[in-house]
């Protein structure tokens, strides 16, 4: 069973006190480089023998600020470590690449994230990695996609745009009878909804961008899991150096004191939304993983604390009508990116798969007519209002 963190863990998880120079906020250490006393403290420090686990000598390697972020995160995921990172896909990349080489085979699903899919499948095969991609949710697959030299299981949880869960637990023994290692990019759930590690699963990546950031005002990545595996990525992350920096950490840590605050108003709120949205004569179908006509309904009831903040919803007509309706949205705002303070909606023909033609899309799985709502912190009954004003024609 997993145990969720609590408020309390977001705003305090992984503090050491005292707290340096006695600040309640973290102080941002704006340094590129740190001192020595002298060279028999430099010879302590190079001998591992340091008081201080977390000092550095070239912040590359570490700062502070970042480090105080990455304690959080550890405690949020349930896990030994935890790094931070520039951004999402290079907390994945990074990830990725430090546990793969050349003649491994790594399976994702279809409905991965476009980076990630497109970073294994195009730039890992240049470097003679397979891969295999199989249907979201389907175990069987999965399970039928290993080989001798899979190494890797990529998913996510739950997935874009339609929001599919898979059995976490059941995927981590299957990967471990395989001898593959598994990540989940469990962007979507946030620490609050999920805690894959607690299901067996080997790595934990979020996007902080979205919701642990939470501010739609900075780029962000991270990845959880055991003090073994993470000094693997440790050593990769300093040595291709996409490092988050002090201020872009800061705020990311700021972002996390209010997780457990705007997880609970989205969850409550997009629930409501995609309740509204179901049956409504101008939708076609509507994808929640907690309402009973998800496909992985019974999954995410027992693997989810919420469904989480995005609903995604096939608006009748196609890709026009799917445009006119998201035109007429007044409180949410028309753009990508999710988990933020403001309401977004994407018509995702037009965004995210803009470069597809209706073959593509088709073959690609998404509906002309999808839209993606990212609810934000506002009034549930005014981000309700806004979805069936902009609805109603
Ligand atoms: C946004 C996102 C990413 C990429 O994160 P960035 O911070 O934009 O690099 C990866 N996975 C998922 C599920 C995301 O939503």
């Amino acid at each position: 069973m997993q145990r969720l963190p609590t408020s309390t863990d977001a705003v305090h998880g992984g503090e050491t006190r005292p707290s340096a120079h006695h600040a309640v906020a973290p102080p941002i250490v704006q340094t590129a480089t740190f001192a020595f006393e002298s060279t028999s403290d430099l010879r302590r420090f190079m001998a591992g023998e340091d008081a201080d686990p977390d000092r550095t000598e070239y912040a590359r390697n570490g700062n502070p600020t970042v480090r105080a972020v990455e304690r959080r995160v550890a405690a949020l995921d349930g896990a030994e470590d935890a790094l931070l990172f520039a951004s999402g896909m290079a907390a994945i990349t990074t990830s990725v690449l430090a546990l793969v080489k050349a003649g491994d085979h790594v399976i994702l699903f279809r409905d991965a994230y476009r980076k990630t899919r497109a970073f294994v499948a195009k730039t890992l095969a240049r470097f003679g990695v397979e891969h295999t991609l199989v249907e979201p949710g389907d175990l069987g697959a999965l399970q039928a996609a290993f080989r001798p030299r899979t190494r890797l299981v990529v998913t996510e949880c739950p997935t874009n745009p339609y929001l599919r869960c898979i059995d976490l637990s059941e995927l981590a023994r299957l990967c471990r009878a395989a001898r593959a290692k598994s990540l989940v990019d469990a962007t979507f759930a946030t620490p609050m909804n999920a805690a894959p590690l607690a299901w067996g699963v080997d790595l934990v990546a979020h996007s902080a961008t979205k919701y642990l950031a939470g501010h739609n005002d900075v780029l962000g990545g991270t990845v959880s899991g055991s003090a073994s595996l993470i000094s693997l990525v440790r050593e990769l992350r300093a040595e291709m150096g996409p490092v988050a920096d002090p201020h872009q950490a800061a705020l990311i840590g700021r972002g996390m004191k209010t997780l457990a605050l705007r997880v609970a108003r989205q969850n409550e709120t997009a629930l409501a939304v995609a309740r509204a949205l179901e049956g409504h004569a101008e939708v076609e179908r509507v994808h929640y993983p907690l309402l009973e006509s998800h496909p992985d309904h019974a999954i995410a009831k027992a693997q989810l604390r919420g469904g989480g903040g995005v609903v995604s919803f096939v608006v009748r007509g196609g890709r026009e009508a799917a445009a006119r309706a998201v035109d007429r949205f007044r409180l949410a705002t028309i753009a990508a990116s999710l988990g933020g303070t403001e309401t977004l909606v994407e018509p995702h023909a037009l965004l995210s798969y803009a470069d597809l033609d209706e073959e593509a899309l088709s073959q690609a799985g998404i509906a002309p007519g999808l839209v993606r709502l990212s609810v934000g912190v506002e009034e549930t009954s005014d981000v309700v209002s806004d979805v069936l004003q902009a609805l109603a024609c």
